[in-house]
């Protein structure tokens, strides 16, 4: 009996673990042995040569998440080793949305470049301790040298060149005596080892390039593999995570660690599997080419899978954290389904955006008993999901629109909306009935002639009668134009990088991923601020662009209502 106590801590115990990832399992034991002095120092290194995207994100909640949960920090670097692809707006703009997701970096942001001069005397070092080369072979030489991973590669036949000469070479590569191309600055570590990046891997190369921030300081430059440990080593990160590519490459940054003869807490790395979405590009690459070609409108294009583009399409900093929690962090790639996003989005808007009246394909409706020039304000719920978001006042006259889809002349047996002859709820205003439909000469319905009962104000029964459905609607005379753009899919494949022969990701693009149309809305939605997001009701979610005025009121959509996650996962 005593010993109960004891068995019920560690099913807690256990219980915590199993809920644990692997790499909090592995925080969680460097911790209690005392490692790097029980800290936890995370970083973000993105590379400033595009804008992020929605797999960054998942690091960036992941880096920034451990360290919130450990009590430690998180270091923003940018990886800016390569002068001729980095930006500053690349900068500027990653800033932003690591902010907008919620986190805030320790101290100012780090560079690579930062630490140009630490690495350069690194090289040094190593270059005193018989570690490093200057070789004169030109790229393709030296990728043929490589070897295959069957087949061990050709030694440089620069390789045992003296310290001295060495020295003398780097040094004059190092002050631009040496033109581009010429050499390089290698490892010296094993051209048989059956880890490719093991084979003399280059350290430095010459390049004549004007650097975002050290300027023509350099002419030389570090290759991402020297320079990204040391990086990590010179600031103090514990744990340094990446996704699985990497993998092969731990044993290149551990070697450069050991023989540079790198002293105290060291970095370890850990990699996990990136995020592959479905219907989704995320490659930079591919992202750059979208922009540049004009199949999109910008990098914040809301078609487009990087945050600035979710930001505008109307996506929350908390849903995009609450999709990187649900997919949590494996080891093994996979492909997740881009609804599982869509879902996390309409759950957040579900309980945070206004409802609001809107038609997108306008049917005509003329209630015959109303009296002409009336007008009257009707009470409606801003949020059923919040009770603070009180209600507003909707403006109802004797002529409105509804949704065209929500009248069938002769509706088959499961449509339950307006037909003739059937009596339906106008959403918070009136019962109504349809007694006519009017054609135009080539037979098209143009306008619906109906009735309303005065007693159902609100849209509450006068007598406990029923109506199988209720419909939107706005007023003819109050309803406000915007242009409405409906949003879809970039592409209709599933995964789009699967291309037919001889044809890429850009075949696979939706010809239907944005259709606009010209809304009619109910005359509150003018007083929206750029940003702002609504349900527009039976319709999907729709955020005011960024462009918003109320002079040329532009309204995006975010997502429709239909959950095909939770049809999928089985939920709700
Ligand atoms: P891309 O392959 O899209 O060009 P990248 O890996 O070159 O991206 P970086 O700027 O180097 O882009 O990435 C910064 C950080 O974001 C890295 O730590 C990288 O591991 C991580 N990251 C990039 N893409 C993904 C992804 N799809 N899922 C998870 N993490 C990612
Ligand atoms: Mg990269």
């Amino acid at each position: 009996m005593s010993d109960h106590p004891v068995v019920d801590a560690n099913a807690a115990s256990e219980e915590k673990k199993k809920s644990l990832n692997f790499i909090e399992l592995m925080i969680e034991e460097d911790l209690k042995n005392g490692k790097n002095n029980g800290r936890v120092h995370t970083r973000f290194p993105p590379e400033p040569n595009g804008y992020l995207h929605i797999g960054h994100a998942k690091s960036i909640c992941l880096n920034f998440g451990l360290a919130e949960k450990y009590n430690g920090k998180t270091n923003l670097r940018f990886d800016d080793t390569n002068p001729s692809t980095e930006d500053t707006e690349y900068v500027d703009s990653i800033m932003e949305d690591v902010r907008w997701l919620g986190f805030q970096w320790d101290k100012e942001p780090y560079y690579a470049s930062d630490y140009f001069d630490t690495l350069h005397e690194y090289a040094i070092r190593l270059i005193e301790n018989g570690k490093a080369y200057v070789c004169h072979l030109t790229q393709e030489e030296a990728s043929a040298n490589r070897g295959t991973p069957n087949k061990p590669g050709i030694e440089s036949p620069y390789r045992y060149r003296s310290v001295e000469e060495n020295l003398e070479l780097f040094r004059k590569m190092r002050n631009g005596e040496l033109p581009e191309g010429t050499c390089t600055l290698r490892a010296k570590i094993d051209m048989a080892s059956p880890n490719m990046h093991l084979r003399d891997p280059a350290m430095y190369r010459i390049k004549f390039a004007h650097h975002h921030r050290t300027g023509d300081k350099w002419c030389i430059y570090p290759m991402y593999d020297f320079a990204h440990g040391q990086s990590d080593y010179v600031e103090g990160i514990t744990h340094s995570i990446c996704t699985l590519e990497f993998e092969v490459h731990r044993p290149l940054y551990d070697w450069f660690v050991e023989n540079i003869g790198l002293t105290g807490d060291r970095p370890y790395q850990t990699e996990f599997a990136r995020l592959n979405l479905s219907y989704t590009v995320m490659s930079k690459r591919k992202l750059l080419q979208l922009v540049n070609e004009k199949i999109v409108t910008g990098w914040d294009d809301p078609r487009m899978p990087t945050i600035c583009g979710y930001r505008r399409r109307g996506y929350t900093p908390e849903s995009i954290r609450m999709f990187a929690d649900k997919i949590g962090v494996a080891k093994r790639e996979n492909l997740i389904d881009v609804s599982l996003l869509e879902h996390c989005i309409r759950e957040d808007l579900n309980k945070k955006a206004n409802r609001a009246l809107a038609v997108l394909n306008p049917l005509k409706m003329v209630i015959t008993n109303y009296p002409e020039g009336q007008t009257e304000e009707l009470e409606a719920i801003n949020n059923p999901e919040d009770e603070n978001a009180g209600t507003r006042m909707v403006p109802f006259s004797r002529e409105v629109y509804i949704e065209r889809d929500d009248f069938m002349e002769d509706p088959p047996k499961k449509f339950f909306r307006l037909a003739p002859g059937r009596e339906v709820r106008l959403r918070y205003a009136y019962f109504i009935k349809c007694n006519d439909v009017i054609k135009d000469n080539d037979g098209n319905i143009v306008a619906l002639h109906c009735t309303y009962d005065p007693e159902s104000k609100g849209g509450k029964s006068p007598d406990g009668r029923s109506v199988k459905a209720t419909i939107h609607w706005v007023s003819a005379e109050h309803a406000v134009k915007a242009e409405v753009r409906l949003y879809d899919r970039l592409f209709v494949s599933p995964n789009p990088d699967d291309a037919e022969e001889g044809k890429d990701f850009k075949s696979n693009l939706n010809p239907d991923s944005l259709k606009l149309v010209t809304g009619l809305l109910e005359p509150s939605l003018l007083k929206a601020t750029p940003g702002e997001k609504y349900q527009f009701e039976r319709i999907g979610y729709f955020c005011a662009d960024k462009d918003f005025t109320p002079e040329k009121p532009v309204f995006n959509r975010t997502v429709s209502l239909k959950d095909t996650w939770a049809k999928v996962s089985g939920q709700m």
